[in-house]
């Protein structure tokens, strides 16, 4: 009973894939410090960050 209990009780037992760095090898959680990939990602989420930090009095005139 206990088998059908791991095949049915836990249905979250699949293994989440890891994404692996075309760049580093690694998997995307832990790409190496020189991953171009990685620089790329840390760039784009400084980006996104000063965009939003910086959104002026135009923004939540628009989302209102
Ligand atoms: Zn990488």
């Amino acid at each position: 009973m206990s088998l059908l209990k791991r095949m049915f009780g836990n249905g979250t037992a699949q293994k989440p894939r890891v994404r692996i760095c075309v760049e580093c090898g690694m998997p995307v959680a832990e790409h190496r410090d020189w991953c171009s990939i990685l620089r790329g990602q840390r760039e784009m989420e400084r980006a996104a960050a000063a965009r939003s930090a910086q959104a002026g009095p135009a923004s939540p005139a628009k989302s209102s």
